[in-house]
């Protein structure tokens, strides 16, 4: 299209198929059929580890620390079967006598890694790294051969060698402008030369080539690297639900709807504080370069999915509930007075523990922390001692509503505290952000408040748009919270 009109040539599409979208064989054709409504598009594909991989190649890495090789050894070899059997299945044969070698390369790999974190007893960050990665590194490998198989001129790129980052293993933050470089180096021209670059999500290596991730569920993470390294014209993240919805509705609400469309602040909030459906860091990278990013249902491709922009259309005041379990309130008081250094020192001594904190409350003499890990706490409380007392609490829950004026309609909290009333919400945190509301309850507690909420601040919205209408869209204008 852009060479009729002489304009430059359209940006790419970065379009990243997630788990359970390469789950088979029959799912990763149905990825190469949306690829190939893509053409003219310029795609450039990012590919998550088949459905569940991550966590049995962790698994494996786990009971090989224990001692037990031959059980991890077994648990590989089942892995390498189906990816086998995948690959005999999609690739065809002439693209498999190429991909079987390097399938066989990748799994003698991981069976000597298994034997190292064996001998070393403990499966370290670092080896970690290693060994989720390879997930991603044959995932990407079968999707390249399969759109090869379906006459695609696509090209398999190490996504280790171009996503550089830092050494923080298991969590790893890319060096921007090299990995900008590299991105560009490798794919900027076969792009525009309409050739389909394919990449693994999730890996990077630093500068030294030692393997790393970004954090589970971090081929959105990729994604939106790419996309914004490229200067890409838009972000599609192929995933197993319609979009963002009000809530998730696998494991908390199956009524929630589709959310049309969102800001990118009011997602970046959503993934923050804990929904799966994008990996927190995702959306940075795109809304740094106002690249538009799209949630969509590979198992139902035709839906119109979430579409995340800077100005969503919109006037919905509340777009989606989200719980993040797991959560640790870690209240440190000071002996005497919280001056500004004990402050300091306070951060500095959870920071060299490596822990990233939110902060919910600070008074004259105390903070309130939130964590998610405890393992170093006894440490940090005896680093503090004679300084301040910390003391936590887990099984804590961050039930949080979002929505890009929440915070402006006090009448919202109002209602949360009125209709939770027989409940002890620890806090109403309204410090972090503009976007959210969020509190604190008992873990147990938290699913069946985000049902209740979710009933009040949205299904009442669905019902009397279906008694009107007869269907069910989100965010109507005239709607309640608008
Ligand atoms: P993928 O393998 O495609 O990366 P994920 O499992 O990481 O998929 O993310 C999709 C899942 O996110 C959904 O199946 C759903 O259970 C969960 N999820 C959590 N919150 C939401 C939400 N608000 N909207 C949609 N999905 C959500
Ligand atoms: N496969 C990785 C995980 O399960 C990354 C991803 O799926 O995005 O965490
Ligand atoms: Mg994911």
């Amino acid at each position: 299209m852009s060479a009729a009109t002489g304009a430059q040539p359209e940006q790419p599409v970065v379009m990243k198929f997630g788990g359970t979208s390469l789950e088979d064989a029959a799912a990763i054709r149905r990825a190469i059929r949306i690829i190939q409504q893509r053409l003219p598009h310029r795609p450039v594909i990012v590919a998550s580890a088949l459905a569940n991989v991550t966590d049995q190649l962790l698994a494996a890495g786990k009971t090989a620390a224990r001692g037990e090789l031959q059980t991890a050894r077994a648990s590989l070899q089942e892995l390498k079967r189906r990816h086998e059997q995948v690959a005999l299945d999609v690739a065809g044969s002439e693209n498999y006598r190429t991909l079987h070698p390097q399938l066989e390369a990748e799994f003698q790999q991981l069976d000597a890694l298994l034997a190292s974190i064996a001998t070393a007893g403990e499966l370290t960050p670092r080896f970690q790294d290693q060994l989720l990665g390879a997930g991603e590194c044959v995932s990407s490998r079968l999707v390249h051969a399969a759109l090869a198989q379906a006459g695609l001129d696509a090209f398999w790129v190490d996504a280790r060698a171009c996503i550089v980052t830092d050494a923080a293993h298991t969590q790893a933050t890319p060096l921007w402008d090299e990995t900008n470089h590299r991105l560009q180096s490798a794919m900027a021209v076969p792009v525009v030369e309409s050739r389909i670059p394919v990449l693994g999500g999730f890996i990077g290596a630093t500068v030294d080539g030692i393997a790393t991730t970004l954090g589970r569920g971090g081929s959105d993470f990729t994604a939106s690297i790419v996309g914004a390294a490229l200067q890409a014209s838009r972000i599609e993240i192929w995933t197993d639900v319609d979009g963002i919805l009000t809530a998730d509705p696998n494991h908390l609400c199956p009524e929630a709807r589709r959310v049309p469309s969102m800001s990118f602040e009011e997602a970046a909030d959503l993934a923050y504080v804990g929904a799966k459906v994008l990996h927190p860091s995702s959306i940075t990278p795109a809304m740094r370069k106002n690249i538009p990013v799209w949630v969509l249902n590979s198992r139902n491709p035709e839906g119109k999915g979430t579409e995340i922009v800077a100005h969503p259309g919109d006037e919905c005041v509340m777009k989606a509930i989200t719980v993040k379990n797991g959560v640790t309130v870690v209240d440190v008081e000071a002996v005497r007075w919280l001056a500004p250094e004990l402050t300091r020192e306070i951060f500095d001594v959870f920071e060299r523990h490596q822990y990233s904190l939110d902060l919910l409350s600070a008074s004259r003499g105390s903070l309130s922390l939130l964590v998610t890990a405890t393992e170093a706490l006894p440490a940090i409380a005896d680093e503090l001692k004679g300084l301040a007392t910390v003391r936590w609490e887990n099984h804590k829950a961050l039930v949080c509503l979002v929505g890009e004026k929440v915070r402006r309609q006090p009448e919202i909290a109002s209602q949360v505290f009125r209709a939770l009333s027989a409940v002890d919400l620890r806090m109403i945190c309204q410090g972090a952000s503009e976007r959210n509301i969020s509190f604190l309850v008992d873990e147990v507690l938290a699913e069946d408040l985000v049902r209740r909420l979710h009933r009040l601040f949205f299904q009442s919205r669905f019902d009397r748009h279906s008694a009107t209408t007869g269907s069910h869209p989100m965010c109507q204008a005239g709607g309640p919270w608008q």
